[in-house]
């Protein structure tokens, strides 16, 4: 009885005070209770059917009703309903007989106390009743369903004895429960298999009290079956085991579906074949290892679970894959894209796999790998092609006869060889196209093929056809004899070559070599052709004539014209020729061979190396006679030598002039210096008149052999330059303070125009004043009396200009290059007039050019002259410009 339970006390008592102690001592015990009161049968009864009492508590005795009928009304009511007797009078009979009768308890009114026990004993007790009554019940219902079951149970005792055989097992083992009940459960195995059920069944079974095994069962019929067993001990109250109960399962269906299954899924997995189970979402849910190959992937996880689509390249196929493949019987090429990226062709074929219902479950696809298919088809397609390409475009005829010569095929080579259509000269004879004499040849050449039974090679032969316009054309036919299973000739087939270029060909290089043959014998050169693989050499009969032999004098041999070389020749250069002919090197070396007469002729040997086709090695080359003009080369280069002594010798005269001259010249200069300088009273007027002009005439002739000594110095061996850094505006001063005396004596005035530009400047100093002294000099010789000479300078763009312009007699423009040259005078009668060699504007020239400058002059006769040159700031690298 629980704490918090509200227990229905149905109280029958007509005594109000009993009443209510009774109430007070439960509730003082802590029984929670509802109660109800009847004091007669009717009270009584509605009290037992509408309050639905959990306890019946009664007096013995009542005015109008008495307990032992309420004991009878409850009873019949519901027997697990507890009663309990409450009475103030009693003896040991009354007790005794209402507990026979059922009540459950009986309580003294005088010991009142005890009633709230009573109670609660009493309400155990009903539980305990409750509950084995509910056990037997669902005991009873556990047999009937047991007993029911269609499956097949079986219970037997510790020894094996069935003790229990259901219509399950009836139906399994096709015993009734009559004949198996009281057996050995061994009746169910075979002979053979009795071993196996005390091993492998019974004694697991004591050991774990429980065994689960698949066993080969026997049935009435004698037929076995395969059955999966479960078997558990059953132990009794004490716990000892009491028997066993088997549940057995006929699974042989079962099992030999799951070995096919296993069949089917080793032959899925071996197949070569691609294998993939698909959802109808297009998720995969199983793959072969074939398709997971296919695709690159190790391992099934990869793929299972991941959409088809992502397995196909669905750049390409535009319509989707999941939508084809759910047309029955799909079947197409597709491009699978690898794990990779790698895309291939692949055969795809999906069927639709379907339940009872007719529903689609799933997609089945198997996968073939296309790659090898295709290449091989497209291998195939593509010799077709060529083959196609051949025989359409090959320029030679390709065609069939039968054995009455009817052409029955040709391909379209025909329309350009002979001018026919294919569909004219099908059906023509072959004696259509050819006159007598070359239909003759063709049957001759062909004979030998008819005769041969056994597969002939065919004939090649040469004849001339004619063509639609009735040209004949020379043609090279390839013929054979076709046979039949049985060696009978059944047609002739063949290609036909218009073969007009070749004989053109032919007879263009039979030309051609003629021509050769007629340009060697023309020409004064020799040829020669030297076969290095055979040794054989060819001397053209020129190679002879030349040197004076006759054509073959000797043996076309290296060795015999090894002999007519010069032997420095034959020592240094034939070696070098035979090396350069070996290594296939063009060559050309002049080379020295006695002629006829005894002497040695230059010859020009030239030559190459070709590899010709058929893999010989050749060398071709020419002989030309160069004596005279190694002769013309030896003179030239003699004159050479003697002009290069000749200017040595006149270099050397100069300079021992400039020592042979200047030292007589010196004396007379000197000397007479000293006589006018110490202005002696002796010499009368004229004595001192003819001592100037020769002290004039000495340094006049001083200036000259200086003049021509520079000049031969420069042209010897060049003349040094000194660099310095000067102020030109000082040399200028010192230029005209030095000629000062011949322009006073001229009445010129000499004016200096300096540019600010003007700088200092890096050049040999004395060959810059020298230049302007001749320059100044000049001026003032050629200029009138009371003339004027201007010298202006400047510098620009690095380079330093000076000019000398004078009111002279000027230059004609024919003359302004002349007067560079060594002793030009523009007027030869000047020379009196005005004197000099007509080499100082020659030295200027040569000065200007050793520094890297030049010099012009401006002006026209009666108008004056200007010379002007230039030079640079700073020395340069002589330049070829200036000249
Ligand atoms: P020369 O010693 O004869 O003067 P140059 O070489 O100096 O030799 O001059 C060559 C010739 O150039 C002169 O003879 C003269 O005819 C002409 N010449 C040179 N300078 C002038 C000038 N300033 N005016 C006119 N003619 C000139």
């Amino acid at each position: 009885m629980k704490d918090d339970q509200v227990i229905k006390i149905l109280f029958v008592e007509d005594i109000p005070e009993d009443l209510e102690l009774a109430k007070r001592k439960i509730k003082d015990n802590g029984i929670r209770f509802e109660a109800y009161l009847a004091q007669n049968e009717d009270e009584f009864l509605q009290g037992l059917y509408e309050f639905k009492p959990d306890i019946i508590i009664s007096d013995y005795l009542l005015p109008e009703f008495d307990g032992m009928r309420a004991l009878e009304y409850s009873l019949t009511y519901d027997s697990t309903v507890p009663f309990i007797i409450l009475t103030g009078f009693i003896n040991e009979e009354i007790a005794v007989d209402s507990i026979k009768a059922g009540a459950t308890d009986y309580v003294l009114k005088e010991r009142i106390n005890r009633l709230p026990i009573a109670i609660k004993e009493a309400i155990k007790k009903k539980n305990v009743l409750l509950e084995n009554k509910h056990a037997t019940e669902s005991l009873e219902f556990m047999s009937k369903v047991i007993e029911q079951s269609p499956y097949s149970i079986i219970s037997t005792d510790m020894e094996g004895i069935i003790t229990s055989w259901n219509k399950g097992a009836e139906r399994t083992f096709g015993f009734t429960s009559r004949e198996a009940l009281g057996q050995h459960i061994s009746l169910l195995y075979h002979d053979t298999d009795l071993d196996i059920l005390n091993k492998d069944i019974i004694e697991p079974l004591l050991l774990n009290g429980y065994h689960q095994a698949q066993v080969n069962l026997k049935r009435k019929s004698g037929e076995s079956f395969i059955g999966s067993l479960y078997l558990w001990l059953i132990k009794d109250m004490t716990g000892q085991s009491s028997g066993m109960v088997g549940y057995t399962l006929d699974i042989t269906k079962r099992v030999k579906a799951e070995e096919e299954l296993k069949i089917k899924d080793q032959a899925i997995e071996a197949n070569i074949d691609g294998m993939a189970l698909l959802e109808l979402d297009g998720r995969i849910s199983y793959v072969n290892n074939s398709a997971l190959k296919m695709w690159g992937y190790d391992v099934k996880e990869e793929v299972i679970g991941r959409n088809v689509e992502e397995f196909f390249d669905t750049r390409y196929d535009r319509t989707e894959i999941l939508e084809i493949i759910k047309h029955p019987g799909f079947k197409s090429e597709r491009r699978a894209l690898r794990k990779d990226g790698t895309v291939f062709p692949a055969w795809v074929s999906t069927t639709i796999i379907k339940d009872i219902t007719g529903e689609p479950v799933a997609f089945m696809g198997s996968i073939i790998d296309a790659t090898e298919k295709r290449k091989a088809e497209e291998a195939l397609i593509e010799s077709e092609k060529k083959y196609r390409l051949l025989a359409e475009n090959t320029l030679d005829c390709i065609w069939l006869m039968d054995m009455n010569l009817v052409f029955t095929y040709v391909n379209p080579s025909i329309h350009s060889m002979f001018g026919y259509l294919p569909e004219e000269w099908i059906g023509s004879k072959l004696s259509d196209h050819c006159d007598e004499e070359n239909f003759t040849i063709m049957m001759e050449a062909m004979k030998p093929g008819l005769k041969i039974t056994s597969a002939s090679p065919g004939s090649v032969f040469q004849v001339e056809m004619l063509k639609k316009n009735g040209d004949r054309i020379p043609v090279e036919i390839l013929g054979k004899i076709v046979r039949g299973d049985d060696g009978v000739p059944i047609a002739i087939n063949g290609t036909t070559r218009d073969i007009t270029g070749r004989i053109h060909a032919e007879e263009a290089l039979k030309e051609s070599e003629e021509r050769l043959k007629l340009a060697m014998t023309v020409s004064e050169h020799g040829f020669w052709d030297w076969n290095l693989d055979r040794n054989e050499f060819y001397f053209s009969p020129n190679s002879y004539t030349m040197f004076g032999y006759e054509d073959g004098e000797f043996p076309m041999s290296l060795e015999a014209w090894e002999k007519l070389m010069h032997p420095e020749d034959r020592k240094k250069i034939l070696p070098e020729i035979i090396r350069s002919i070996k290594k296939g090197e063009h060559f050309s070396f002049e080379i020295r061979i006695l002629s006829s007469s005894k002497e040695w002729r230059w010859v020009l040997a030239k030559g190459a190396t070709f590899n010709e086709k058929s893999g010989t090695n050749r060398a071709i080359g020419t002989l030309v006679d160069i004596t005279e003009r190694k002769k013309n080369e030896e003179q030239m280069l003699l004159a050479r030598i003697a002009a290069e002594e000749a200017n040595r010798c006149k270099n050397g005269l100069l300079t021992n002039m400039n020592h042979e001259l200047k030292t007589p010249l010196n004396s007379v200069i000197g000397y007479s210096d000293v006589l006018i300088d110490q202005n002696i009273k002796e010499l009368d007027d004229k004595q001192k008149r003819y001592l100037q002009i020769i002290n004039d005439a000495g340094y006049k002739l001083l200036n000259l052999i200086n003049n021509v000594l520079d000049l031969a110095q420069i042209e010897a061996e060049g003349m040094g330059l000194k660099f310095s850094a000067f102020d030109p505006v000082k040399c200028i001063e010192e230029v005209i303070r030095n000629t000062k005396t011949l322009a006073t004596k001229k009445k010129i005035n000499i004016a200096v125009n300096i540019d600010e530009s003007t700088t200092e400047i890096t050049a040999d100093v004395d060959k810059f004043k020298e230049i302007l002294y001749n320059l100044v000099e000049n001026a003032l010789k050629f200029t009138p009396e009371k003339g004027n000479v201007i010298v202006n300078v400047k510098v620009e763009n690095e380079e330093i200009e000076v000019s000398v312009e004078d009111t002279g007699i000027g230059i004609a423009e024919e003359d302004r290059e002349r007067i560079f040259n060594p002793f030009i005078q523009v007027d030869s009668s000047s020379t009196k007039k005005y004197g000099g060699a007509g080499l100082g504007l020659v030295l200027v020239k040569e000065y200007l050019k050793m520094q890297n400058g030049n010099i012009w002059v401006e002006g026209e006769p009666g108008n004056g002259s200007k010379f002007t040159f230039r030079i640079p700031v700073y020395p340069r690298e002589r330049s070829n410009e200036i000249q």
